[in-house]
């Protein structure tokens, strides 16, 4: 069965406390929303424990928005997926488009980002999607295949069970410009596509794909409303807890 999802990706943003009371903030509005729909809050990782406590007895889930490409060891300053599991995490965001872009996350790294969380038991949310050139060049299509099957491939049907992918255009994050409805779901019916050839049409049916890039309360709906849209990974927007628990009530 295909899971609707929103996932709030609060990046660089909040101190401890501030992060604390947002979490909690997002637990009580959640109550107000129907069942069939999984939240997720992505904080930072100085924050995780904490909020992991806000959210005890909750259905919010927490995860990490990045983890390191190796187990343990002499590593400074990288987070090791184990770590985050004993924090609290079942999610972590891998492959998003800022670390692709300012930190050097290859989609060979994130093979092996991919293999250690899912043998640690997270999930993982797999960030793909084109930036404005490769898009004004018509390679919308082409750059979003190459970084699914690049990553993807290396998994086998059962593990695409512990995995979603967000569809996130670079020219859409943060900028408030979003792809319309129906660019997004040509992309999104595409990665669909993209899955049921490699791993068979029960997996691509139960692929739970996002849309990520200034989704917003008043585009949630429009957007979710297309067949292959099954939730949103928002950044801005999950700042507030209201925007937030709005876009997860367009369902
Ligand atoms: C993101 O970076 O994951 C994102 C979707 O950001 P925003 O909603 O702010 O565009």
């Amino acid at each position: 069965m295909r899971k609707y999802i929103v996932a709030g990706n609060w990046k660089m943003n909040t101190t401890v406390p501030q992060g604390v009371e947002l979490a909690k903030a997002v637990v009580e509005k959640a109550k107000e929303l129907p069942a069939n729909v999984e939240l997720v809050v992505a904080p930072p990782f100085t924050h995780l424990v904490s909020v992991a406590e806000a959210l005890k007895g909750s259905k919010v889930a927490l995860s990490a928005q990045n983890c390191a490409d190796k187990e343990k060891g002499a590593y400074t300053g990288e987070v090791a997926v184990d770590m985050l599991v004993s924090a609290g995490c079942t999610y972590t965001i891998l492959g998003h488009s800022e670390r692709r872009q300012y930190y050097g996350e290859t989609d060979a790294k994130l093979v092996d980002k991919v293999r250690l969380a899912l043998a640690a038991g997270l999930k993982v949310i797999l960030c793909v999607g084109e930036n404005l050139d490769e898009r004004e060049a018509g390679r919308h299509f082409d750059v979003v295949k190459e970084q699914t099957e690049n990553v993807l491939f290396h998994f086998t049907a059962e593990e695409m069970a512990s995995i979603v992918i967000a569809y996130e255009p670079v020219w859409a994050i943060g900028t408030g410009k979003t792809a319309t409805a129906a660019q997004a779901e040509e992309i999104h019916a595409c990665i669909r596509n993209v899955i049921e050839g490699k791993f068979g049409k029960k997996v691509a049916d139960d692929l739970t794909i996002l849309y990520g890039g200034s989704c917003k309360p008043s585009n949630a709906k429009e957007l979710f409303a297309e067949p292959d849209i099954d939730g949103g990974l928002i950044g801005g927007a999950a700042l507030k807890a209201e925007d937030f628990i709005a876009i997860a009530a367009s369902f």
